[in-house]
């Protein structure tokens, strides 16, 4: 209930990107509750577990309200508080002097996409505009980055063509590499309502017969990896069949026939050898895909993370397009964002190729409108890309990046093969890491630590999936010395000379530069939009003048980004896994997030409800593997890979596929990514976290039952985080 005196403050759930709008119920400057917006459009009203208990996370013990420096060597460290502007004067003086040393490019970001639009603008300005370099990434390119790259081949520009709206008007879901149940719980909602109530049909692929596929007319429990073999043949029945819109491919694409060519040998028979799946499964789905009149495609991480993964996005915007399921009601290709704010930050280009309203580093107009835009002189933008997030680490590891700016993630938890991540971290010069909570595990190699504000305590802005826009209010005040993220790094840039280019009084004010950049800009022209306007509610984006409602759906017109308008056919070529299960590592190891927790825990492992269902890490094995093995349920197992790996718990799962193991990604002990594959996308550089080939054992017996000579006979599990972060006041 409402007190006298409460205000209610507007904002956006920062979890998943499926961006449900919220309303804080602010007393005497505490959330006192957190309730789903009626009004927003991505969620009504509604809100998940986690959304619901958000008012619990802004004032834990965890939170990080000073700033400090380390003492001692990295991952041992102790670090000491220090005063907040002598903190921030360091890590000036610290980057300038490692800049005059080895040059621009020895420094690094590693950013995040929970940080808002205006904070991701005002970094990715720093970094390529004044410091100079491009070495700037961040966790999105673990998440989206293979989706980034299949719009851009095939629509001429990134962002995601469908809205919300479509799921209350599709007629057939074709869910593959997403357990949308658990990982954006309120869209599964309405897919679950529009299946169970309006007989849409729901297929859903993945190897995990997870909460996703309860109400599945169709379950595909395909082979890890093989998901373009399987969006390959579906397309060859597709033609088989005549269900493909010769009028739209005619009007609106080139490449169809190459793009035909490559699907002939996709017989039913050669792709149910590759997927695992029956004839009769993929023929169904073919069936079920062709006859629907408005089939919405969702995919996430399950399709993205993998070497493969820009083929797979390809390959369902392939059958969107050769069906002309494309711009209209229902229909389109959808990429489920897993971070709020991911979307923002692709906007303003944050990724280590990008600038700016979609355009690219490599690109020389691109770059003349930008540093025009930023007031430098022609050649300051490098043309040269900088290194991608996989790479980035390993530079620092092999000593060519001197210094590296964390802020809001938690590289130590979150990047595959970990071993490289912490020995990056352990010989880089300079570690600053800006975070808003005293426990990730990449605190504990920091040089300096700066205290963050979290998304309640600042203005900015998110965009969530379906390129809805919504503003964040600021509703209490931070903590200590917690100050918002863009505030932090301005503050640095200040003291490095760079205060007159970012001199900034508000959040406001920098969406009002970056907006300017996107004037005219097709699809991404965010030139009608202001906090002003938002104040009023969410906009979704093309929205060209100040006038301008928005736009629901992109390519309705059939125009796309591409110079001639039409939108490009490419070969989704099949590729197998960089690793296949072999006599020494005989399992399938995939991860993936659950229900009640976020990331590394950070905050949700501080609320008591969300701890419920599980108090630790877990190994999802077959009931029938787990009894080869002679495993029980709750029993430790130690799990590696050719990298390295971790001790978990050993949990049965009759729906999951014999050889598949599945771990979530969210327990620090017991983190999978001390396992998991590093390859990655050779076109989106997204790292293969979702298949890796591993072996278990029973913890209490590793040493006997090791059987490779050429691993070591003892576990190398990841060192324990009870001595990690700063000590607390
Ligand atoms: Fe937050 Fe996602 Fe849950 Fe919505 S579905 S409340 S955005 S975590």
């Amino acid at each position: 209930m409402t007190a006298p005196g409460d205000t209610i403050v507007r904002s956006q759930c920062p979890y998943c990107g499926v961006g449900c709008g919220i309303e804080l119920v602010v007393r005497d400057n505490q959330v006192v509750r957190v309730q789903g917006d009626p009004h927003h459009p991505a969620n009504y009203g509604k809100l998940c577990i986690k959304g619901a208990t958000l008012d619990r996370v802004l004032t834990t013990p965890n939170r990080l309200t000073r700033a400090y420096l380390r003492q001692g060597r990295p991952g041992a460290a102790v670090h000491v508080p220090i005063d907040l502007s002598l903190a921030l004067r360091t890590a000036a003086d610290r980057l300038r002097a490692i800049i005059d040393r080895h040059g621009p490019d020895a420094v690094a970001f590693y950013i995040s996409g929970q940080l808002t639009t205006e904070t991701s603008y005002l970094i990715n300005k720093l970094c390529k505009g004044l410091i100079g370099t491009n070495n700037i990434d961040a966790n999105s390119r673990l998440c989206m980055a293979s989706a980034v790259a299949a719009y851009t081949l095939a629509f001429g520009a990134d962002g995601p063509p469908c809205s919300y709206a479509d799921i209350e008007v599709a007629d057939c879901f074709f869910v593959i590499g997403s357990n949308t149940a658990e990982c954006h719980p309120v869209t599964y909602r309405r897919i679950e309502k529009q299946v169970r109530q309006h007989g849409a049909q729901l297929v859903v692929v993945d190897p995990r017969r997870t909460a996703t596929a309860k109400y599945a007319d169709l379950h595909l429990p395909i082979r890890p990896g093989a998901d373009a073999a399987l969006l390959n043949g579906l397309l060859h029945l597709l033609i088989r069949d005549e269900r493909i819109d010769r009028a739209y491919i005619a009007q609106h694409t080139v490449g169809w026939d190459e793009l035909a060519a490559t699907v002939r040998t996709f017989t039913p028979e050669r792709t149910a050898q590759i997927t695992g799946l029956s004839i009769e499964q993929i023929e169904r789905a073919a069936a079920l895909f062709g006859q629907s009149k408005r089939t919405l495609s969702l995919w996430s991480m399950g399709v993205n993370q993998s070497r493969n993964g820009v083929a797979k996005a390809l390959g369902i915007i392939n059958l969107h397009l050769a069906t002309g399921k494309i711009g209209r009601p229902g229909c389109g290709p959808f990429s489920l964002t897993g971070q709020p704010n991911a979307m923002g930050g692709r906007e303003v280009g944050y990724l280590a190729h990008q600038l700016p309203g979609y355009r690219l580093v490599a690109n020389p107009q691109h770059r003349a409108e930008v540093e025009a835009c930023w007031g430098l002189p022609p050649g300051a933008i490098s043309p040269r890309p900088g290194l991608p997030a996989v790479a980035l680490f390993e530079a620092l590891a092999a000593g060519t990046i001197k210094a590296i700016w964390i802020i809001c993630t938690n590289p130590m938890a979150s990047l595959p093969n970990l071993d490289t991540v912490e020995r990056g971290l352990q010989r880089a010069e300079l570690v600053i890491v800006q975070d808003s909570y005293a426990d990730s595990a990449t605190l504990r190699f920091a040089d300096i630590v700066l205290p963050a504000a979290q998304w309640a305590e600042q203005d900015g802005t998110f965009t969530a999936s379906d390129r809805q826009i919504t503003l964040l209010n600021k509703a209490i005040e931070p903590p200590g010395d917690a100050r918002p993220d863009w505030q932090l790094v301005q503050a640095v840039a200040t003291y490095m000379g760079y205060g007159d280019r970012l001199a900034y009084r508000s959040a406001a004010e920098i969406y009002d530069e970056f907006r300017q950049l996107t004037r005219g800009r097709h699809p991404l022209d965010v030139s009608g939009v202001s906090h002003a306007r938002l104040r009023q509610g969410p906009i979704q984006w093309p929205c060209p003048d100040e006038a301008h409602p928005g736009t629901p759906r992109l390519y309705s017109d059939g125009r796309f980004a591409t110079p001639d308008g039409r939108a490009r056919f490419l070969p989704a070529e099949f590729i197998p896994p960089g690793e296949l299960p072999d006599a020494a590592y005989p399992f399938w190891l995939t991860t993936g997030r659950v229900l009640e927790q976020w990331h590394s825990r950070t905050r949700t492992g501080q609320v008591p409800k969300l701890n419920q269902k599980a108090t630790r890490s877990y190994v999802e094995i077959h009931p029938d593997d787990a009894a080869e093995l002679a495993l029980v349920d709750g029993e430790p197992v130690n799990l590696y890979s050719r990298r390295g790996g971790c001790t978990a718990v050993v949990r049965l799962n009759p729906d999951i596929a014999r050889g598949v193991l599945f771990m979530p990604i969210h327990w620090q002990d017991g983190n999978p990514n001390w396992a998991t594959n590093p390859i990655v996308d050779p076109t989106s550089k997204q790292p293969e976290l979702k298949a890796c080939a591993v072996w278990l054992a029973p913890a209490s017996r590793l040493l006997v039952v090791d059987p490779v000579q050429h691993q070591p006979a003892v576990m190398l599990a990841p060192a324990s985080t009870d001595d990690t972060g700063p000590d607390q006041a």
